[in-house]
């Protein structure tokens, strides 16, 4: 049994010159299932989870659920004791069918409408409320509803995180939060406005942030806002600062762990709490650290092509795992059913899609390649699934969840009935 890759990934190996994902063979999947398939590893999962309960003991952790909606994933992530953090009325519905308690869900966004506002007031969970404006709304709403809105102040904390432009969120410039000198007075205001209580500070400055130092900052300058807002008359139960930590996608770019991030952040949160005289309950919202490398996406060859560049052409496009295109991500990619084959040749990976951008992967070392032979995507299981369309007329794929030697469906695959979900023909056109 040979032990593969880079980082800790204990959740695969290689076997006879086969990629397994704990004692199952992937290629075998692959024939069993049909591709493009998704495969998560459960005990990958319950391993990263358990790794942010042991570094943040007395931290509620929330599920960022835009990362990985799946149902049984939901479900695992609820079992080991975390909540969610959702950002759509759509999230929420999918959050309490997963059993998460109401008490540990935040309904974040910069957009929400009144009736995602009134959905969240009936459900009894908290809101994260963006802007001074969106205050009014909400307090309007949830008095009308006879109901009272427990309310965190999304902060802008004008942070740069270090990460791809289109994943950092904490810059003054971007579209979410509320400006960091505007919060303490919009605090005092919520005080006696009706509808709503607030009852906390939340902040999220981006994703796959790869250096601790800033969380480290973005911890201190909430601090200064709490205690801003402390001495405006505020009492804060909850700081809520986020998601956003790494992972290792690429051989040469490790990853902080939950405890680097919990040595970064907590000595600060700790000593600060300590010198306002509060003792808020500390909440993280990772998404992408607890499912990313859960999961690999397998995607057969329909063509390898020597041109100008040699291409494998797979049945996955960006319609499939649109890391790559939208954000330039990097998967590595392991030879499923030759694993063990030393690297031959360069190749670009590219799906079906009828587009220039539909490349998953560039440059590639990889064994000699042939029509038939099956990738493995690794680290797919954040924004992967979740971001999957039926664009150029594909159904989206299914997705499987490994335990052992046990293989379970979690998602069926679509077949082309799924693109006429919903469609409906005027009947003078039939
Ligand atoms: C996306 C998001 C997260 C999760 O980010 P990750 O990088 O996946 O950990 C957490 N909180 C909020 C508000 C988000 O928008």
């Amino acid at each position: 049994m040979l032990k593969i890759m880079f980082g800790s990934k204990s959740h695969l190996t290689v076997r006879d010159n086969h990629l397994f994902m704990e004692d199952v063979d992937c290629a075998a999947l692959a024939e069993q299932f049909g591709t493009p398939l998704y495969v998560t590893s459960e005990s990958r999962l319950r391993e990263n989870i358990r790794a942010y309960h042991n570094a943040f003991p007395d931290a509620d952790k929330y599920f960022a659920v835009k990362a990985n909606g799946s149902m049984t994933v939901l479900k695992i992530a609820a079992e080991e004791g975390m909540g969610a953090d959702v950002f759509s009325g759509g999230e929420l519905f999918l959050a309490r069918l997963a059993g998460m308690a109401r008490e540990k869900i935040l309904y974040n966004g910069n957009s929400k409408s009144e009736a995602e506002h009134r959905m969240a007031i009936e459900a009894g969970v908290r809101m994260s409320v963006d802007s001074r404006e969106e205050l009014d709304y909400l307090s309007k709403t949830a008095s009308e509803a006879g109901g009272e809105a427990q309310i965190l102040f999304r902060v802008n904390p004008d942070v740069s995180p270090k990460t791809h432009p289109k994943i950092a969120t904490g810059l003054k410039t971007s579209k979410f939060g509320i400006p960091a000198a505007q919060v303490a007075e919009t605090y005092r205001k919520a005080i006696d406005l009706p509808g709503v209580r607030p009852v906390g500070l939340h902040c999220h400055i981006g994703s796959q942030i790869l250096d601790t130092s800033p969380f480290a900052e973005a911890a201190s300058k909430m601090m200064d806002i709490a205690s801003d807002v402390v001495a405006a008359g505020g009492k804060i139960q909850t700081i809520d600062l986020g998601g956003g930590l790494g992972i290792q996608y690429h051989p040469d770019t490790p990853a902080p762990k939950p405890a680097d991030l919990a040595a970064a952040i907590l000595p600060i949160f700790r000593d600060r709490c300590q010198d306002l005289g509060i003792s808020p309950k500390l909440v993280l919202e990772p998404g992408r650290s607890i499912i990313a490398d859960t999961t690999l996406m397998l995607t057969s060859i329909n063509a390898v092509k020597r041109a100008h560049v040699n291409f494998v052409a797979v049945d996955a496009g960006f319609n499939v795992l649109a890391r790559p295109m939208l954000y330039d991500s990097y998967h590595h990619v392991v030879v499923a059913n030759r694993a063990a084959l030393p690297p031959e040749e360069t190749y670009t990976v590219v799906g079906p899609i009828c587009e220039t951008g539909d490349i998953l992967a560039k440059e590639r070392k990889l064994p000699l390649m042939q029509r038939g032979d099956v990738l493995a995507m690794l680290d797919a299981g954040a924004y992967g699934f979740s971001m999957a369309s039926q664009y150029n007329g594909q159904p989206r794929p299914a997705e499987v969840l490994v335990s052992g030697k046990g293989v379970e469906v979690m998602r069926r695959s679509e077949d082309y009935s799924a693109l006429l979900a919903g469609q409906r023909i005027p009947p003078r056109l039939l």
